[in-house]
């Protein structure tokens, strides 16, 4: 049962000295309460109320490590209630009985950058189908390219094998059931690595998972139902719901969600589900294949969710060669929110000129909303230009149409530059070049 603001106010030391950040103990309390805070920001706090608050006070739900990766760690059920922290990860199955080099091979050619985010497959899902030798080889092989590894086996002398095969790697040991949990805790604990708990229905799941972390295993991640679809949407919205809402700790772990058992052989199935358990709430979802088809809409669509609502999304402030431009070509600048460079950089890609698109840091903000603010200035327009195109051959500039009231100033700024007012709207921009041209 999670504690009240006033159950901590009470234990808290009452000083309101303002150390901590905040005006009063009352509003720490109040926000270590709301998990705004920790117990341990306060350094008048004794040790024996921290430790007593510590455990009452931790998030609802637990974030696991999985090599540099994260997984869980959410606090709340929507992302405009505040953010979510830890995004889904995608991972690739492979099994014994696979062509393992084949299915590498593909999962690694998805690899790109989009607004400064690494797009990739994260982790290989590697499925035990029975030849225990080639299993061991797989999970080599898995373990050699350099992602994370997920081990889905339940027979505890093959899950020993692959994992003292691949110990350094610290893969998951996925497949910890009712019948096996004895040998695959002591197993989990010898070779230090996540547990994936499975079990029939969320009854069971439940009971299984509180029998573990009964046994001192809290590092663990919870496998929704892989048969029906429509019973792995309820389980996965039920376990965070319970996690978060209730704040039932025993459902407080990340998830794993096998859309390539759910919709085994149908690609697009996979992604459409994919798709589905990225907002609802698969922690790792696990796919028979990764194509750059189904990734641009997929990692799009996770960058939307897992980015913070309350920060802008913006690229890296720097200069962006476009159609083949070098110092002889034209420059234009704009600012570094995320919509306004793409749409930017299509338009300029669809018009074929070779052009430097300088990308001044405005704080994330578009045109308009940046000039405004005070962040996109004449001063912060020629400071970049100066930082960043100090070997431009050719000193044409094209502003945006919507700050042309800048033209004087920045032409003042760098009076060896032709600065140019260009259109108001990055459609116009084709158009525009054309007849500049
Ligand atoms: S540092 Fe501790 S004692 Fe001081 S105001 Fe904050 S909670 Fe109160």
């Amino acid at each position: 049962m999670a504690l009240k603001g006033i159950d901590i106010f009470k234990m808290s030391p009452k000083k309101n000295c303002k150390e901590c950040g905040v005006p009063t103990c009352m509003a720490f309390s109040m926000k270590v309460a709301q998990g705004a805070m920790k117990i341990e920001q306060c350094p008048y706090m004794g040790a024996d109320v921290i430790a007593k608050l510590s455990e009452a006070t931790a998030p609802p739900m637990k974030t696991i490590q999985v090599g540099d990766l994260k997984l869980g760690g959410e606090t709340v059920l929507y992302r405009h209630e505040k953010t979510f922290v830890s995004k889904t990860l995608y991972a690739v199955c492979v099994s014994d009985a696979s062509d393992v080099d084949a299915v590498l091979a593909d999962a690694q050619k998805v690899d790109y950058e989009r607004i400064g985010e690494r797009e990739y497959v994260e982790m290989i899902f590697v499925t035990y189908a029975g030849n225990k030798d080639a299993y061991v080889e797989a999970a080599k092989k898995a373990a050699a390219i350099g992602r994370e590894v997920i081990l889905d086996v339940e027979d505890a002398d093959v899950a020993e094998a692959a994992l003292a095969a691949i110990a350094d790697k610290k893969p998951v040991l996925n497949g910890a059931t009712e019948a096996n949990v004895d040998a695959f805790n002591a197993l989990a604990t010898k070779y230090g690595v996540v547990m994936g708990v499975k079990a029939e229905g969320l009854d069971a799941l439940y009971d299984l998972t509180a029998k573990i972390e009964g046994m001192g295993n809290k590092n663990l991640i919870l496998n929704v139902c892989d048969t029906s679809i429509k019973e792995a949407f309820a389980e996965a919205v039920q376990i965070r719901r319970a996690s978060l809402k209730n704040t039932d700790r025993t459902f407080g772990y990340p998830t794993i969600v096998n859309v390539a058992k759910l919709a085994a052989g149908d690609q697009a199935m996979q992604t459409a589900l994919a798709s589905l358990f990225t907002m609802k709430y698969g922690s790792v979802v696990v796919m028979e294949t990764m194509t750059y088809a189904q990734a641009l809409p997929l990692y799009g669509l996770r960058q939307n969710i897992f980015t913070d609502p309350q920060k802008p999304m913006k690229v890296e402030p720097k200069v962006y060669p476009i159609n083949g431009s070098d110092e002889n070509s034209i420059c234009c600048v704009t600012v570094d929110f995320a919509l306004t460079y793409f749409v930017v950089s299509g338009e300029l890609e669809r018009s074929g000129v070779p052009i430097n698109m300088l990308i001044t840091d405005a704080g994330g903000y578009s045109v308009l909303t940046a000039w405004a603010a005070g962040k996109l200035s004449a001063s912060t327009i020629a400071k970049s230009v100066n930082e960043c195109l100090a070997d431009q051959k050719n000193k044409t500039l094209i502003l945006p149409g919507k700050v042309a009231v800048l033209k004087g100033e920045i032409q003042e700024k760098l009076p060896d530059w032709n600065i140019v007012i260009g259109p108001r709207e990055a459609v116009e921009l084709v158009q525009f070049l054309k007849e500049y041209k």
